[in-house]
């Protein structure tokens, strides 16, 4: 016996020979209790890492603990195709070469995350080999194989029929770079240094005007009310009253809502159901419609036309430089607020409204 253990002669003799065996194929049997696992399925994003080896060794063990105990064994490897997360990869090589999908157009690009597939795929499947995993490898799957995808439909039309599944337009994290909705916990939250703008809002037929404080000057385009605290005794005598939205002309109303901070800016917020989550509360309360006014490509829509089809941030310097032209900009503080980010790709998150599928825990 060598004085040293030779990896390297040892692990391959006996993972050809488990392989070559079928030592961990599973076949029913009558007679032996069943016990089974599925690999949780390695995104195909590239290879694995210590935590993988870690979380298959670990199974590993269980699986060969419960061999040993007389169980009938199955252990199902797998891989998973990662959606957005691999088309983030390989939206990131073709960068590289300096290219994007749209320059590929559909279905090439789907041509080259097939071949992103085989790639890595066969590269986490060689890792488990290594391993030593006692997977039983005559069941491969993949979460887009027809299998997989049937038993996704079923899951689907079961949940749709019981009234758990549901589609609506509601307010999502958006990211325009990826061109998806992102959940709340694939929004990462950074400090950015701007400005609180102080914004006058004309009142209709009185001359007077009530100053809103806004990180997002450009959103006011979509405004469909200007909400105060009712306890706020500056604004009382003001609920209820209209404002003429400068630049649009739409009239909205003063409204009260316990959600407004009476020390924040001036204690008088501007309300953009479609484009802030708060704000969306508040219109939800007072019935509010929710005018969009950003698209999902991150361009300005529904607006008059000299503000049509900017990118956000062009639409709030155009916006701040016209509110100073007309006098309406009071001040704009220097100001730190938190900035929600796309964690795949760090593009900023808007919140605007999109038609998806939702999932509830309790039936409607
Ligand atoms: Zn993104």
């Amino acid at each position: 016996m060598e004085k040293v253990y030779n990896f390297k002669e040892i692990e391959r003799k006996w993972r050809q020979y488990w392989i070559e065996n079928k030592t961990f194929s599973a076949k029913s049997d009558g007679s032996r209790k069943p016990f089974s696992m599925f690999i949780p399925p390695a995104n195909i994003t590239g290879s694995l890492h210590m935590g993988h080896a870690l979380n298959a060794t670990l199974q590993d063990i269980i699986i060969r603990f419960k061999k040993l105990k007389g169980y009938n064994t199955l252990w199902i490897p797998g891989t998973d195709h990662g959606g957005i997360a691999t088309q983030n990869v390989v939206e990131k090589l073709l960068k590289k070469e300096g290219r994007t999908k749209y320059d590929l157009g559909r279905e090439k690009f789907l041509e080259r995350m097939q071949q992103w597939k085989t790639e890595t795929d066969s590269a986490i499947l060689d890792q488990l080999k290594r391993l030593g995993c006692g997977l039983d490898w005559d069941r491969l799957a993949f979460t887009m194989d027809e299998s997989r995808s049937k038993a996704v439909k079923k899951a689907f039309i079961k949940l749709f029929d019981k009234g758990l599944i549901y589609r609506g337009k509601r307010l999502v994290n958006w990211c325009s770079r990826c061109a998806t909705a992102l959940s709340d916990i694939e929004v990462e939250y950074e400090d950015e240094k701007s400005n609180l703008w102080y914004i006058k809002y004309p009142l209709k037929d009185c001359g007077e005007c009530i100053i809103v404080a806004t990180t997002r000057p450009e959103t006011m385009l979509g405004d469909t009310a200007v909400a105060v605290n009712p306890d706020d005794n500056r604004y009382v005598k003001l609920i209820g009253k209209t404002v003429k939205l400068p630049f649009v002309g739409r009239e909205i109303k003063i409204i009260s809502d316990y959600a407004i901070n009476k020390f924040f800016g001036t204690g008088a917020v501007k309300v953009t159901p479609a484009h802030d989550a708060v704000d969306n509360e508040i219109g939800k309360r007072s019935s509010l419609e929710a005018i969009e006014v950003i698209d999902t490509s991150g361009r300005m829509i529904n607006v008059p036309s000299r503000y049509l089809g900017l990118s956000v941030e062009e639409a709030r310097k155009e916006i701040v430089k016209d509110l100073e032209a007309l006098g309406l900009l009071v001040k704009a503080e220097d100001y730190t607020h938190s900035v929600g980010k796309c964690y795949r790709c760090s593009a900023k998150v808007e919140s605007l409204m999109s038609e998806q599928w939702f999932l509830t825990s309790t039936s409607r």
